[in-house]
């Protein structure tokens, strides 16, 4: 695995300040793979010093030329679509065929879809006697996390490029291989010199460096709500604008009326996927109480064929935070139909997938983020009960609703408080706006929507 022992500033590779590393682990057999130097507020500052410079120069080149950069970005992705795939694999654990279709096929797409935007949008307009510009922000702070390491990259990087913003990313720790990877497509892509710039690093160092520095006009994190709670305090004490994508604990909801069979399939699947770091995952699954024994055999049978082909969790700290989880699910009361706290091998961060029956609205495995493969099924009364366990968390990302008619799972759908929701299985859109309600974050990204964050708007009067 190839890795890059500088930081990527101002165009090209150079030392970092200090000696400090960070060992890179692969986590389904944990051998070291490789090393990147671990950045401080020194290279934060280098970096940010770059992109402001760089600025000028950005914000003025025309959106057709930015679309071409994004283009040529696009395509070098999927000329190094196997080799990132690889990287991905290696430093997250993810199976490779996930890494392909998921990892690197989502955001070759969300790439894609910014090179069209840029070209497209209407950065000027015509509002009664004024002309209304919308110009970037400036220079972003990006700091993502591990779990779907290249497209939280991307959806960040692409639409602050489009907008005409430079960037200095700060990657997950556990992740950055990926990171590099990315940077040196954008280096091909013939982006300018300071326009991107890579700073490798641990969070509360290099991180926090970047969401500090006054030379940034904003910060756009994705991660954990503690985390996110204190970029967004450090920010408020600026006065500088925050874009939040944060944790979730989604439902599905199955009414009645649904096939039940492919609803508790799907969420399963949703679920396992990833090994349930997905924070979009829909990991409280709803079931009328009439149907509850039904499905609950569904859901056991379906966790079970996953066995040897989910894969591990991306560190031994998250792969014991949730087999604490689950250790407090049995000792709250709820009953294990799959899986378990025991480790499946002895070697590598692995966790069983599973399933929880009997889970009550108030018990921790059903209002916190476990961030595994661990699926809590509830019983509902009647849709007024379902609505109630389904906004009751301190979440709103995502969601999903089953039903036999489509307009009456969109009628529930609209009263879920929660940014967006999958109808009857619906599919993965890279031009959807995604981002939550309540603490799931602030602001959203894809598509326009998440052009938009990284403008601001400038009217003319004639
Ligand atoms: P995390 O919050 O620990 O880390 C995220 C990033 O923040 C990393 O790059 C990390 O180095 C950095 N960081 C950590 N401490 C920091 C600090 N004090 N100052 C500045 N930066 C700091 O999250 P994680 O464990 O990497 O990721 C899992 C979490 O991310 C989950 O809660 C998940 O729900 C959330 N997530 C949300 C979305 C979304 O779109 N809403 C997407 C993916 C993940």
């Amino acid at each position: 695995m190839k890795a890059h022992d500088g930081m990527y500033i101002d165009g090209t590779w150079r030392p970092a300040a200090g000696r400090d590393v960070i060992e890179v682990v692969n986590p389904a057999d944990e051998q070291v793979i490789g090393q990147v130097p671990a950045g401080d507020a020194r290279d934060v500052d280098t970096a940010v010093r770059a992109a402001r410079a760089a600025l000028p120069g950005w914000a003025a080149t025309p959106p057709a030329e930015r679309a071409a950069r994004l283009a040529a970005l696009r395509d070098l992705l999927v000329a190094r679509a196997g080799e990132i795939a690889e990287t991905v694999t290696a430093e997250l654990g993810s199976p490779p065929k996930l890494s392909q279709t998921v990892h690197v096929g989502a955001p070759i797409a969300v790439a894609g879809s910014y090179a069209e935007l840029a070209a497209a949008h209407a950065f000027e307009e015509r509002v009664g006697n004024s002309t209304v510009y919308q110009e970037p922000i400036g220079v972003v702070g990006a700091i993502t996390p591990w779990n779907y390491p290249l497209h939280q990259i991307v959806a960040k990087v692409a639409p602050a490029l489009a907008a005409g913003c430079t960037v200095v990313l700060k990657p997950a720790e556990d992740t950055p291989l990926t990171a590099q990877a990315f940077a040196e497509a954008v280096h091909e892509a013939g982006v300018p010199a300071g326009v991107f710039n890579l700073v490798t690093g641990l969070g509360p160092v290099a991180g926090q460096a970047l969401a500090e520095h006054p030379g940034v006009d904003l910060v756009s994190f994705t991660g954990s709500t503690a985390v996110g709670r204190k970029i967004a305090a450090i920010a408020g004490a600026a006065v500088k604008k925050v874009a939040l994508e944060l944790g979730g604990k989604s439902a599905n909801v199955i009414l009645p009326s649904a096939d039940l069979a492919r609803a508790v399939n799907v969420g399963v699947a949703n679920v396992m996927s990833n090994s349930g770091q997905t924070c979009s995952a829909w990991t409280r699954m709803l079931v009328h109480r009439d149907q509850y024994d039904e499905a609950v055999a569904l859901a056991a049978a379906a966790a079970a064929k996953y066995g040897d082909r989910i894969g591990p969790l991306v560190n031994a700290k998250q792969q014991a935070r949730v087999r604490g989880y689950i250790e407090k699910g049995v000792a709250e009361g709820a009953r294990l139909v799959a899986g378990g706290p025991e480790a499946p091998r002895e070697r590598g961060y692995f966790v069983s997938p599973t399933v929880f029956a009997d889970v009550t609205p108030g018990m921790t495995i059903a209002q916190e983020e476990i961030f595994g493969p661990v699926l809590s099924i509830l019983a509902y009364q009647d849709e007024e009960d379902a609505l109630r366990i389904a906004n009751g968390t301190v979440y709103g990302l995502a969601g999903a609703v089953w039903a036999g008619d489509e307009a009456e799972a969109v009628a529930f759908a609209r009263r879920m408080e929660t940014g967006q929701v999958d109808i009857n299985g619906g599919r993965f859109n890279p031009l959807a706006p995604f981002g939550g309600y309540k603490q799931s974050g602030v602001g959203r990204e894809l598509g326009v929507h998440g052009l938009a964050e990284y403008l601001q708007t400038k009217s003319l009067q004639f």
